[in-house]
């Protein structure tokens, strides 16, 4: 079993966390929080005192942190978990952040002598806790190799994606599909409540014809038809709308770096910066039926 640095133990990381140590694994946990530190030390984890310090004398590093800056800032400089690890630590950075970053901090690693991948998840809180997440996973080849058997004990679905930063390309564009796709089954709903269906009929109808996907049937923003969407649960995160905005905002850069056209993905991200800067500061993303109700 693998001695695992874990940083950044939050709504994600927390489960995730926990999947490695009842896998057996000896995981050491640093988080800003100590709330979130101590439900893993609950568990069995050992607290560590600094990024650094989760970084020393362990084999593995995992990372989930909220933006590329928070990724920066840990893994980069004299004072970075790159500098601190023994020679050929595996780092796997989960988090979702810009290509450019992902890159950037491969190469120092790799200039380090160490492995590096980008492993950013789909699959939400819910499968972080269930051990069931899809990573994407940009590095190479050997590199994902070391890495596949840990990803294994906190995901299903580990998809090598290409080289560094291939993983988080996947990552963005995937997430623009689901920023696109709550938004189209929210304005399906708003409309069919304006034209007098009721919820569950127009559920059992798109669920199982071709409006299925992904946000209707195990995200539906609308209480009742899946019990376990965040509708049910007056819209708390979940996958926090500031987190999608975030996501889309890194879709729509990378899109203007690389000239591709995204006119839905550009209209879905001023929705969600309108939601973000109202109700939807602290609510989950699909709460933005809401907002389109109201329009
Ligand atoms: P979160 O805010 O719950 O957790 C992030 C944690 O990082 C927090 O506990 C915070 O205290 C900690 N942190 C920040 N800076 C730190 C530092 N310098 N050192 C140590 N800890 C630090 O966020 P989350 O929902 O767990 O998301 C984490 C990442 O996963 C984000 O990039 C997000 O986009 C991605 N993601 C989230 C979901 C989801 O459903 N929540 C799904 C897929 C991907």
């Amino acid at each position: 079993m693998a001695k695992i640095g874990f940083i950044g133990v939050g709504n994600m990381g927390g489960p995730m966390a926990l999947n490695l140590l009842k896998a057996g694994h000896n995981v050491k946990v640093f988080d800003l929080s100590e709330e979130a530190v101590k439900i893993c030390v609950d568990a069995g984890a050992e607290a560590a005192e600094s990024a650094v310090d989760a970084a020393k004398g362990v084999n593995i590093v995992v990372s989930m942190l909220p933006k590329g800056d928070h990724v920066r800032g840990v893994y980069l400089g004299e004072g970075g978990a790159i500098a601190a690890a023994s020679e050929g630590t595996l780092f796997i950075d989960c988090s979702t952040i810009d290509v450019a970053t992902a890159r950037e901090v491969a190469d120092a690693a790799h200039g380090a002598g160490m492995m590096m991948v980008d492993a950013p998840v789909s699959g939400g809180v819910g499968g972080a806790a269930a051990g069931t997440l899809t990573f994407m996973v940009g590095g190479p080849a050997g590199a994902f190799e070391a890495a596949k058997p840990v990803l294994e004990a906190m995901g299903k679905n580990i998809v090598h994606t290409g080289a560094s930063g291939n993983g988080q390309a996947a990552k963005i564009c995937n997430n623009m599909i689901l920023g696109i796709s709550m938004v189209a089954v929210s304005e399906a709903f708003v409309l069919g409540e304006k034209l007098g269906l009721d919820h569950q009929t127009l559920y059992d109808i798109a669920s199982t014809a071709s409006g299925q996907c992904w946000s209707l049937t195990s995200y539906c923003p609308v209480p009742g038809p899946v019990p376990t969407s965040p509708a049910n649960n007056d819209y708390k995160p979940g996958f926090s709308a500031q987190n999608m905005l975030k996501d889309m905002h890194l879709s729509q850069s990378a899109a203007d770096g690389y000239d591709a056209s995204t006119a839905l993905g550009k209209a879905a991200t001023e929705l969600y910066e309108k939601y973000v800067s109202g109700d939807g500061e602290t609510a989950d993303f699909s709460g933005i039926i809401n907002m389109i109700r109201e329009s």
